[in-house]
């Protein structure tokens, strides 16, 4: 790893402090910074963020010592007046993006205040980095609160590779469109090369909100903009696992705090939870839980306790103080009901507790309990993993927290299920000693394995790579070698070529019908198919009738209609399916829709083929179409989801089909009938030709006619270039063959 790494974050992991006169800086602890360490070490990266608010008055100590930290640490302020500040940290970013992004529509507060706040501080962090960053250099944005920087930095500096990462979840699209910055917020983001998610489900609702919302297609993890390719990528976060089993096995003061806590709790089971006083911890929701569990099952009164660890957080929004309020009266309420004179069910510790106070809570617990209502990851989760280590201590796993996708051996709980959380807690602490080893050995193993190092040294890896790729450079594209594709197509012995029909062998055109093909196509198609072993196959989009009124006389060709789903082989006047006895029943469900469309917009048109059905809507009101094929795609999509079928939304039109019925598959065929062509060439213009490109084998002849990012290894400016290509080829200089 030699480029150098440049972390973006809100807070830098130091503070300036000012006591007894003199500036400091505090360091925080974070897993973010322990994470980071080693890659910006290697590097000799670094981190750019902000340091804690300016006081007014004299500041030149402070400016000392900011200076100092760029130039000894690799720590680069940028500084935020402070209405900015707060409206950015407190007002957009907790108030508006937090409750949004975690799915609670009914928490988020709307301010176009607090907006231009978040624009000018994501101004102010952008050009932080765009003074330092240097064109090598690999930027890595962090967090929900700087989503407008990848755009920013793209803009100013599109040679830089970036990524960025959401720690947080993403929300699915019926709840991200309420946000009135809705677009801006997904453009920001996809400056980025690399876009980072917790989990693959955080992943598929951002993939949905840019179909819904902004028209955009993406395949799995990787999404097509300006002509550059953005990646994808679910990368849960780690812990730095061996610091935590460190603190548990050789430190002292920790070993003597275990030993307190059990004495102090000798005979009772220890149940622990730890969580920022957040809505999103479902803190309020356990509480009731704990208390059911108590009341259904007296026989467990005076056996357990429960310890809250509550960490103050966000105190000036005045939700999080109702919080507050509601979290005590409810301990309170548990204690005053439930408790004795010498036992209180609920141990409450509402503040900030060191690291060697938490590992010894972690490691004596027999229980640790998440309820998070929603929540990116959930670190609490694997901390109590690692710190169990050989002692087979139960954790309690919110299924709505991003943990729950990898740690299935946890006992997964709905957290809004009152009784069935108590029940999983019984079922926790009545669980016999050898499954709760077996679970915890493989929690532990796994926990150790994702650490947050190997999430950093793989994230960081996704950007470099992102930038090497060559298909994401416009223009980087080469043109064909002539000379050397007519030498390695006479000396072949067998030869293929898949032409593609519309914009590679004529130009596209305003209506479909108006593309017919002139004399030359078919005297080029037609001289090339009659060179002796060669294998031409015309694979379009087009419908049987159409290729049959064009093609149907060059009896000599392979002809793929519909993406590939029907063939029609040389020498013979029969079509036939790629896959016998696909059945198109769906078309009877699936039109229903389209015309509940089509009568909305006027102009609009449905067109069936034999295995697919389309709507298209070239002279409907380009808004107003482009936004009513937003809907109608993302409403398909989730009929579909599951299905053998895919929605897909190309120029003016949304089209359903077999996702099988593409022309990689048609490549497939063809190869698997005859022996493996010593040539292989592909020529197309558009994104269902790279599924050809990407079924052929790495030295295969693969030509985009047009601009737009590809994976083949050449580019044509037009389709006359095409014909002229084929045409050198289809002309027989030697009476070799
Ligand atoms: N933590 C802390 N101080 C405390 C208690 C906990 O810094 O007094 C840490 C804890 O070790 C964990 C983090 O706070 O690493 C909480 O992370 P999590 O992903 O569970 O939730 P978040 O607070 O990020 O929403």
């Amino acid at each position: 790893m030699s480029d150098r790494i440049v972390v973006v974050s809100n807070r830098l992991p130091l503070t300036a402090r000012r006591s007894g006169g003199r500036w400091h800086g505090e360091r925080s602890s974070g897993g973010l910074v322990a994470a980071l360490g080693p890659v910006l070490e290697q590097t000799n990266g670094l981190w750019i963020g902000w340091p804690g608010d300016a006081p007014s008055g004299d500041t030149t100590g402070r400016t000392k010592l900011l200076r100092q930290w760029e130039r000894d640490h690799g720590f680069a302020a940028v500084d935020l007046p402070p209405g900015v500040g707060r409206a950015f940290y407190e007002g957009y970013s907790n108030n508006t993006l937090w409750p949004l992004l975690h799915g609670f529509p009914s928490r988020v507060t709307f301010d176009p205040e607090t907006w231009h706040a978040y624009r000018d501080a994501n101004e102010r962090f952008a050009a932080g980095v765009i003074d330092r960053v240097r064109p090598d250099d690999l930027v890595w944005v962090q967090d929900y609160q700087l989503m407008l920087l990848p755009g920013l930095l793209r803009e100013a500096r599109p040679e830089v590779r970036s990524g960025f990462f959401l720690h947080v979840p993403f929300p699915p699209p019926e709840i991200f469109r309420i946000l009135p910055q809705r677009e801006a917020i997904l453009q920001g983001l996809l400056g980025a090369d690399v876009i980072g998610f917790q989990t693959h489900e955080h992943m598929g609702a951002f993939r949905r909100s840019l179909l819904q919302i902004l028209g955009i297609e993406s395949r799995m993890d990787q999404v097509e903009v300006g002509g550059r390719v953005v990646s994808l990528e679910a990368r849960p976060i780690g812990i730095v696992t061996d610091e935590w089993e460190r603190l548990v096995s050789s430190d002292a003061v920790v070993a003597k705090r275990i030993t307190d806590l059990h004495a102090r709790h000798a005979g009772r089971r220890l149940i622990l939870a730890v969580d920022r006083l957040d809505y999103t911890k479902g803190i309020p929701e356990r509480l009731r839980a704990f208390r059911h569990f108590l009341v259904s099952r007296p026989g467990w009164r005076r056996k357990v306790t429960f310890i809250q660890v509550a960490v103050p957080s966000r105190e000036r929004i005045p939700r999080y103080a109702d919080l507050r309020r509601q979290v005590s009266e409810m301990v309170g309420e548990i204690n005053g009901e439930l408790g004795t004179a010498t036992w209180s069910p609920v141990i409450y510790l509402r503040r900030s507790i060191p690291r060697s106070e938490l590992a010894a809570l972690y490691a004596a617990a027999d229980v640790g309990w998440v309820a998070s209502l929603r929540d990116g990851m959930n670190l609490v989760a694997k901390e109590y993993v690692a710190c169990q280590r050989d002692r087979a201590g139960v954790l309690l796993l919110s299924e709505l927290a991003g943990a729950a996708g990898e740690m299935g051996e946890a006992i997964r709980v709905n957290p809004y299920d009152e009784p069935g959380s108590a029940e999983a807690l019984d079922r926790a602490l009545s669980m016999p000693e050898e499954e709760r080893a077996e679970r915890q050995a493989v929690l532990l193993e796994r926990v150790r394995r994702n650490n947050a190092l190997v999430w950093a040294e793989r994230s960081v890896a996704d950007i470099a790579r992102a930038g090497r790729d060559p298909g994401q450079v416009p223009g980087s594209v080469p043109v064909p070698p002539v000379t050397e594709i007519r030498r390695a197509f006479r000396s072949a012995a067998r030869r293929a070529c898949y032409l593609d029909y519309d914009g590679t062998l004529v130009p596209i055109a305003a209506r479909p019908s108006e593309a017919v093909p002139s004399a030359a196509v078919g005297e080029v198609v037609g001289a090339l198919a009659r060179r002796r072993n060669t294998t031409v196959v015309i694979v379009s989009g087009r419908s049987v009738l159409d290729l049959e009124r064009w093609f149907g006389d060059l009896k000599g060709t392979w002809l793929a209609a519909e993406h590939g789903a029907l063939l029609r082989p040389p020498g013979t006047d029969e079509w036939r399916p790629l896959r016998p006895g696909a059945d198109v029943e769906w078309k009877e469900r699936v039109r229903p829709v389209l015309e509940h469309f089509a009568a909305r917009a006027p102009g609009s048109t449905i067109e069936e083929k034999e295995f697919s059905l389309a709507w298209h809507f070239r002279l409907v009101e380009p808004e107003f179409g482009d936004w009513l094929a937003n809907e109608v795609a993302a409403a398909l999509d989730q009929q579909l989801a599951g299905t053998e079928l895919a929605v897909l939304r190309g120029n003016k039109i949304v089209e359903v089909r077999f996702a099988w019925a593409n022309k990689g598959e048609v490549v497939a065929h063809v190869r698997s009938l005859g022996e493996t062509a010593g040539f292989e060439l592909a020529i197309g213009d558009d994104r269902t030709d790279e599924d050809l490109f990407e079924r052929l084998p790495d030295d295969a002849w693969s030509i985009r006619v047009g601009p737009g990012s590809t994976r083949a290894r050449y580019r044509l400016p037009d389709p006359a270039a095409a014909l002229a290509l084929l045409a050198t080829l289809g002309v027989s200089t030697r009476r070799t063959h």
